[in-house]
């Protein structure tokens, strides 16, 4: 019996754990803590159930639109996903077709290496420096195509659009992807590249700083070519992707332009705080411009703080993993759990056994 032998194996990608427990506090996958928009909520409680009954628009024809218009690009610009997951895989689909191997940061988002093994694609990781920054040069070998997070995930550490487009100058031939699904965080994004490489493709999603993680609303944006091709595969893939619902919401979502500044916001307002009262705790950090904080303590073991705080039913998250094995990524939730947080970590450090 050897059908096995062909089954294609892969090692898949493990995500956050998704716990639902009365009063526990939440900072274990970067999910925003403030709910989406008003104008999602009231619409979604008056959704016409009767157009269920209907294939959703498999074009994604008015979040497209909103998107182009919110961006200041064509529709033809845009890709619409479910989640920037989707969108991702999509992309590796498309664009990573070469024999070269494809680069990425040693520490990074761990989807990338699984959906290059998926694919089949050769890849090659460059190791950032002992600062946790993208060292440029490494991206000027021959490759089959370039992916990194900006912010990086999860250092929460910003490259200066420089970086960016020096990586981009010296690949022309293969498509770069800039996977900015943090970048509004108070970051800059690499959109404004956009009219001087064709080449570029610019990934962002809705689950951060749009509140909509469980709606799975993600998208690119790059040059009319580049959508062109990814649309070729994504009908070639399934034609109905993103559902009625999501596509709606995600249209009224984008018309809150106040809103998503006053979250986004107060979200890095928190942060800013959250440094500070971590570093008296005795924590060092890259400084994230994303909406969570990797940190590890001087004296206590990441993975102690990880169970200690698991116990208290503070989710956060932890990988035992070469070169990352001493710090917890903590997302940035309200004030109020912050608080909760930090006067845990006050309370409790010192009497973990080291
Ligand atoms: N890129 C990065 C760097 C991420 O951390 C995540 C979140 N896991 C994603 C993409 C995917 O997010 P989503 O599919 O929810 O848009």
């Amino acid at each position: 019996m050897n059908w096995e032998e062909n089954v294609r194996k892969v090692v898949p990608y493990v995500a956050g754990e998704q716990p639902n427990k009365q009063n526990m506090i939440k900072l274990n996958t970067n999910e925003c803590p403030y709910p989406p928009a008003p104008g999602v909520e009231k619409l979604a409680a008056g959704m016409n159930c009767d157009a269920l009954r209907l294939y959703p628009d498999s074009n994604t024809t008015p979040l497209v639109d909103a998107l182009a218009e919110y961006y200041g690009v064509s529709s033809k610009q845009v890709f619409v996903g479910v989640g920037s997951d989707d969108v991702l895989a999509m992309a590796f689909l498309t664009f990573f077709n070469s024999d070269k191997p494809i680069l990425f940061p040693d520490v990074t988002y761990s989807f990338y290496d699984v959906w290059a093994d998926l694919y089949r694609i050769p890849y090659k990781t460059c190791a950032l420096d002992e600062n946790w920054h993208i060292c440029p040069s490494d991206y000027k070998q021959p490759n089959g195509g370039i992916i990194f997070p900006n912010p990086n995930a999860p250092t929460g550490l910003l490259e200066s659009l420089d970086v960016v487009e020096e990586i981009l100058e010296a690949n022309r031939d293969v498509i770069v992807i800039v996977d900015e699904a943090y970048i509004d965080f108070g970051g800059t994004s690499a959109l404004s590249l956009l009219e001087k490489y064709d080449n570029l493709l610019v990934v962002q999603t809705f689950s951060k700083s749009r509140a909509m993680a469980g709606l799975r609303i993600g998208f690119c944006i790059g040059s009319e070519k580049l959508i062109g091709y990814l649309n070729d595969v994504k009908f070639s893939f399934n034609s109905y992707t993103m559902n009625m619902p999501s596509q709606v919401l995600g249209v009224e979502a984008v018309k809150d332009d106040a809103y998503f500044k006053e979250t986004t916001g107060k979200i890095i307002a928190t942060r800013e705080r959250v440094k500070k009262e971590l570093k008296e705790l005795g924590f060092s950090f890259p400084d994230s411009m994303a909406n969570f904080v990797f940190a590890s303590h001087e004296n206590v073991p990441a993975e102690k703080i990880f169970k200690a705080l698991r116990e208290a039913d503070i989710y956060v998250r932890y990988w035992n993993k070469p070169r990352i094995n001493n710090s917890l990524r903590i997302t940035i939730g309200t004030d109020e759990e912050m608080d909760r947080l930090i006067a845990f970590l006050k309370q409790e450090l010192g009497k973990i056994e080291v």
